[in-house]
């Protein structure tokens, strides 16, 4: 069988080698990681990743193009369709810019009954329209709501009703959503904002997922304690009020700034905490809830959002073990980020050929996660995808070498013909 690099077309797998061979060295990463930082505050024309041309020219031809969709509508429509005929089921779309970020000093804000217009709150409803207008049938729009301001954070971390304004955003959001035939993932964020956040994706899950299908989806973060607590609470919440319930399951991305106690102690509980959760809602048997009914009430949807190759492949393997017993099966779907472990993802995109050859069933659909917006707005998200890259040392240089083997793979078959 081809190596799983195989599927990447030329010009992809040599930006990949370029990044991956400076991110998979200490000694290149740090200058670029300085670097990213420095360009990253606002700067001189000369040193304005958006208004020096050969800067942009640089940083979009190497870095931008590697991790991030586009700049616009017609550049991000043709990295989905290039990742679409890679064999990708779909795409997670997320806009960079979220909102202006910072209040503005005007309490009526605060005031969830205040008639006056929140200037946050719209500039969040406009990106995140533009950004479900980009995708189609079967894709996925991530979104963050504290992005849309200080109105609504502070609304989510007192746990209070969020502005009327906001309210009609995400009435007005799910209704495009739905008519495009996309799904909607809440992401999670820090712990204060949780539970304010929570409290929205069971309003909106009540409310748009009473058929079949989950359109939305909410997220929870295995390396919290309190998740299979939470967890187990939503699940009967579905069962008692008849809705399908949508889990995107991923480890967590706030370790470095949350209170370390709500956090399991090590790595490896966070790993065990993540695989028993996935196993146990593909099984049926969540922390003892459900046995087999809860195939078929209530009905769940998961999306295993990870870049961890043990994960996921254990949860693929089960699924296939399922499939050939003739148990009963959840939807379970998989993502990682654009320009990150493509490995995992072209492992899950060939063994789902395989079982398609074998079986006449895809087991398990995948998606690539992107995020767009211009240079400027995803400057902080190429500096957070190259940190990621130093904290996964090992991983980013098993990814350099298979890279470095596929090229030489392709070299070897030029020579031969
Ligand atoms: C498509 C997609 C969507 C995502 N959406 C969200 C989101 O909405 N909200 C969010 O918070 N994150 C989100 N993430 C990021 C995710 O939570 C992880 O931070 C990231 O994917 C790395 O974890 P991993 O599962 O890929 O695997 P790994 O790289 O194997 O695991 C790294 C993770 O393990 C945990 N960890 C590391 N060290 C320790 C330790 N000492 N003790 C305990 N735990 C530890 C941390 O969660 C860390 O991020 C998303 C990721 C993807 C791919």
């Amino acid at each position: 069988m081809l190596p799983p690099h195989s599927l990447l077309p030329t010009r992809m797998l040599l930006r990949s080698l370029l990044v991956a061979g400076i991110t998979s060295h200490p000694m290149l990463l740090a200058p670029g990681l300085a670097t990213l930082n420095f360009l990253s505050k606002p700067r001189a024309p000369l040193f304005n990743v958006e208004r020096n041309p050969l800067l942009h020219s640089i940083l979009k031809n190497v870095l931008y193009n590697h991790f991030c969709a586009g700049e616009n509508a017609s550049e991000v429509k043709a990295t989905i369709q290039n990742i679409k005929n890679m064999g990708f089921c779909g795409v997670i779309l997320t806009y960079a810019k979220e909102g202006p970020g910072r209040s503005s000093g005007d309490n009526s804000q605060l005031d969830p009954e205040s008639q006056k217009v929140d200037t946050e709150i719209e500039a969040w409803h406009q990106g995140v329209l533009q950004t479900v207008r980009m995708i189609g049938e079967g894709d996925f729009i991530a979104l963050k709501l504290t992005g849309a301001g200080a109105a609504v954070t502070t609304a989510l971390s007192l746990g209070n009703p969020l502005p009327t304004q906001m309210e009609s955003a995400l009435a007005d959001l799910c209704g495009e959503a739905i008519s495009r035939n996309v799904n909607i993932f809440l992401d999670a964020e820090q712990h204060h904002v949780q539970t304010g956040i929570n409290k929205v994706a069971l309003d909106l899950m009540r409310r748009y997922n009473r058929g079949d299908v989950a359109i939305v989806f909410n997220t929870y973060q295995a390396y919290l304690k309190s998740t299979s607590v939470t967890l187990l609470d939503h699940l009967d919440y579905a069962k008692k009020d008849g809705f399908t319930i949508g889990i995107k399951l991923v480890r967590g991305a706030y370790m470095s700034t949350e209170p370390r106690h709500l956090i399991h102690d090590t790595k490896a509980e966070t790993d065990a905490s993540y695989d028993l959760i996935a196993e146990s809602l593909i099984q049926g048997q969540f922390a003892g809830w459900g046995q087999d009914e809860s195939f078929s009430s209530p009905r769940l949807h998961l999306f295993l959002a990870t870049h961890n190759r043990t994960s996921t492949l254990k949860a693929q393997e089960l699924q296939q073990d399922r499939t050939k017993a003739g148990l009963p099966r959840i939807q379970v779907q998989y993502g990682q980020l654009l320009g990150m472990a493509d490995e995992v993802s072209f492992t899950l995109l060939q063994r789902n050929k395989e079982d398609m050859q074998s079986q006449g069933l895809v087991v398990s659909d995948v998606y690539k996660c992107l995020t767009w917006g211009t240079i400027g707005d995803c400057i902080f998200y190429l500096l957070r995808r190259a940190n990621e890259n130093k904290d996964a040392v090992s991983r980013t240089v098993a990814e350099y070498r298979a890279l470095r083997r596929e090229v030489a793979r392709r070299i070897k078959n030029v020579f031969t013909f």
